[in-house]
């Protein structure tokens, strides 16, 4: 089966082609064909890559995003990162949709009424759910017919616990579709089977805390496979401090900058989504090689980030290895948590008292779907390297052999 994975964001596009044989278990696969589009910049930067070590790389021209997917797209069975002979090659696409409302948690597959109901959640998540329906109709116009799956970022805290996903505001708001949801889902899901498949054991019988650290950050309490709290919530702006996001601030703060300094939502909005968490405070960026870069020069501002990123994170793990009960594994991903050595063992330099403790030799190389502990310590500590779109081929996966099986 040859799986075509569109992760849309709202500053990138990556995609991966993944081949699919046998029921899909062990080590995550290479994907045959990866293209990634960076909106960051002036002029959209493209990569892409085929499993026979052809790329090409370079600023596309501007015209439009929807064009310059298309173009990425068509490089799958055109010119030298060719990976497939033609679209009709292509069985399934996936699409990881960031959040799926009070609706939808599990996979599912594409119709034109699931695609409507998606857009009527995009208030939810405006930016990111424009990106993603915009990718299913490119997926429409360049792959006709073939299935398409949505996988949503919200299903695996579906489950949290009632006093977990409930707001202690008015009981009406459950009913409007306020209430914690949870973000990161599919990566801390993918990290908690994995974890349990590195340390051979019963994922029925473990509590893990992951930490997905990237531009976005957020914390999961999984107790026996199961979501039991998590870091963000009705939005993915709860939480942990993050790159150009604040996490968790006072409410009222909010209502004070809309009265006394007339804020408009659009401007609250811009504070909290982009310029606040290690941006904000450093004013030099929301990028961490940066901070540590200018906390090694004594810029005091950018130290002050990287204290209240480090004391955000350690509150937020101890939290949740209360809501635990106790902790059988620590697992750090995305970005920030695979690469830097500094944030990992500054976080894990006050959790002695919960087993934990590094082998600093190997936190300080970049492991890969390792245990990083040191041998004293009895909780093991794993840094995993964040699979999403892996994760997101796998449920396509299961769904069409579930929707292929004859019923009995
Ligand atoms: P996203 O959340 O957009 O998927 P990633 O998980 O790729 O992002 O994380 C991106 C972030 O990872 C960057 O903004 C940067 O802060 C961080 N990062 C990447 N490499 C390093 C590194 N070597 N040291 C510290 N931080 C890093």
């Amino acid at each position: 089966m040859n799986v075509l994975v569109l992760n849309s964001g709202s500053s990138s596009q990556k995609s991966c082609l993944y081949q699919i044989q046998h029921a899909p278990q062990g080590d995550p696969p290479e994907c045959i064909w990866q293209g990634k589009i960076d909106w960051s910049g002036k002029a959209p930067e493209v990569s892409i890559r085929s499993a026979r070590g052809d790329s090409s790389a370079g600023a596309a021209r501007n015209t439009g995003r929807g064009s310059v997917v298309e173009r990425m797209l068509q490089s799958l069975w055109s010119g030298k990162t060719k990976a497939v002979s033609g679209p009709s090659e292509i069985d399934v696409v996936g699409h990881r949709v960031v959040h799926g409302g009070p609706r939808f948690f599990e996979p599912v597959l594409l119709t034109s009424a699931v695609r409507t109901a998606i857009k009527k959640v995009s208030v939810f998540a405006p930016l990111h759910n424009r990106a993603e329906l915009e990718g299913m109709a490119i997926a429409s116009k360049l792959l006709g017919a073939v299935p398409q799956v949505a996988v949503f970022d919200t299903g695996f805290h579906h489950d949290m616990p009632a006093s977990a996903s409930t707001y202690p505001g008015p009981y009406d708001w459950l009913k409007e579709g306020i209430r914690r949801y949870g973000f990161h889902g599919i990566n801390h899901q993918y990290c908690s089977e994995r974890t349990a498949q590195l340390l051979r054991r019963n994922p029925n019988r473990l509590r893990i805390v992951t930490c997905h650290l990237g531009n976005g950050c957020s914390l999961a309490a999984i107790k026996n496979g199961r979501s039991m709290d998590t870091t963000m919530g009705f939005t993915p702006l709860e939480g942990l401090m993050m790159g150009t996001r604040p996490g968790s601030v006072d409410p009222g703060i909010l209502t004070y900058l809309m009265r006394h300094k007339k804020l408009s939502g659009g401007q609250i909005d811009e504070i909290l989504n982009q310029k606040s968490g290690l941006l904000g405070i450093s004013g030099i960026s929301g990028d961490m090689r940066d901070i540590l870069a200018a906390v090694k020069k004594r810029n005091a501002r950018a130290k002050l980030a990287f204290d209240i990123y480090i004391h955000r994170l350690r509150l937020g793990i101890g939290s949740m290895i209360a809501v635990l009960g106790g902790i059988d594994a620590l697992v750090f991903t995305a970005g920030v948590g695979e690469n830097s050595p500094k944030v990992r063992s500054s976080v894990c330099e006050n959790l002695l008292f919960a087993g934990i403790k590094l082998d600093q030799k190997k936190n300080r190389k970049i492991p890969q779907d390792q245990n990083i502990s040191d041998r004293s310590a009895s909780v093991p500590v794993l840094v995993i390297h964040a699979e999403e779109d892996w994760m997101i081929a796998r449920q396509c996966w299961r769904l069409l052999q579930e929707k292929s099986r004859p019923i009995s």
